[in-house]
């Protein structure tokens, strides 16, 4: 099949609620992100997030809740302590951490995740996201992205009112991290089996990973069910062992979303680090940032990484014809 065949099948197939194959996926992704074929695939993606979601658009909020050394010394990751990019550790009170989610769901955020670093206690989580839940009535979705457990937590997160568990086996993992992929998986399928939902992306992209790769990827995602997959960039960050190895561009970021859109059936679609031309090539999910940020050396406590606002994020999904979706209303 020619390019242009293959996208018109893969917008097809997508429309039918299939995920696509391996093969074809490695092809969508191998388009040069700069030719008309990938601006054929990005209007493919956008008409498949109109047919398939009806054009509705959410947002997402993701609160860093600890700025703190993690021994897991991932080589992308800011927070490692080998790189010694940490000086002084801090991280938000139970007080804060609510009203940062009261904050996310007055701007109308429809998941607001609870980030932490490796080690830090799934129970001591679990007591805050009651009290969240608790105290910040709607219809969001309260999401964990923590370190590895096993089924006894994923339950009793489940029983503490998680809703959903943000977990990925990492392109490079094993190699760039010093995880064992089994663990990772092992994590993955405890959220499987319990009432939890799964949210995954295919991350840290960078200009390392291969189309097979990034196809593996996507489709692991597929295999533990997750509800919502995305493509997540790495970024360079200073000090770090990565920090030299440049990001994919926007055009490459929103391609590889764009695959993702025509790769899965049914579910939303994100993109991170925010990115307009994704959107404009059918994501139809952007996440704000607030607090400890892997991402980056400072840490902020009071202001969306980037200035990326909810607002920022409305204004993209009103010029690329989305309809911006409140659950909590
Ligand atoms: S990515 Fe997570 S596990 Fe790895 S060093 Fe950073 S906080 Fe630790």
């Amino acid at each position: 099949m020619t390019n242009l065949e293959l996208i018109a099948y893969a917008k097809e197939n997508a429309m039918s609620g299939k995920n696509l194959d391996r093969e074809s996926i490695i092809q969508l992704l191998s388009i040069s992100p700069d030719s008309p074929e990938c601006e054929a695939l990005g209007k493919a993606a956008r008409e498949v997030s109109s047919i398939i979601i009806g054009d509705k658009a959410y947002i997402s909020g993701s609160i860093g809740v600890d700025f703190t050394p993690c021994s897991m010394n991932c080589e992308f990751c800011s927070l490692g302590e080998k790189w010694g990019i940490v000086q002084k550790e801090v991280k938000y009170t139970d007080d804060e951490i609510i009203d940062k989610v009261k904050q996310f769901v007055e701007v109308g955020a429809s998941r607001i995740t609870l980030r932490t670093t490796e080690f830090y206690s799934p129970e001591i989580l679990g007591v805050l996201a009651k009290k969240v839940k608790k105290n910040i009535p709607g219809k969001y979705e309260l999401v964990l992205n923590i370190g590895e457990f096993d089924l006894e937590t994923a339950n009793r997160l489940a029983e503490f009112g998680v809703d959903c568990i943000y977990h990925t086996l990492r392109l490079g993992e094993g190699k760039n991290t010093k995880f064992a992929i089994a663990d990772r998986l092992a994590t993955m399928q405890a959220v499987k089996d319990s009432p939890l939902k799964l949210n995954f992306c295919v991350e840290p992209l960078g200009i390392e990973h291969s189309n097979e790769e990034i196809a593996d990827r996507f489709l692991l995602g597929c295999e533990y069910g997750a509800t919502r997959i995305g493509s997540m960039a790495r970024v360079p960050v200073k000090g770090t062992p990565l920090a030299d190895l440049p990001q994919i561009s926007e055009r490459r970021l929103a391609q590889i979303t764009a695959v993702i859109r025509l790769a899965s059936g049914t579910g939303d679609v994100s993109v991170h680090p925010p990115c307009e031309q994704a959107v404009a090539w059918g994501c139809n999910s952007l996440c704000i940032e607030i607090g400890a940020n892997p991402r980056d050396t400072e840490y902020v406590p009071d202001s969306e990484w980037k200035h990326f606002t909810a607002m920022q994020a409305k204004a993209w999904f009103e010029k690329y014809g989305y309809k911006f979706c409140n659950k909590n209303e």
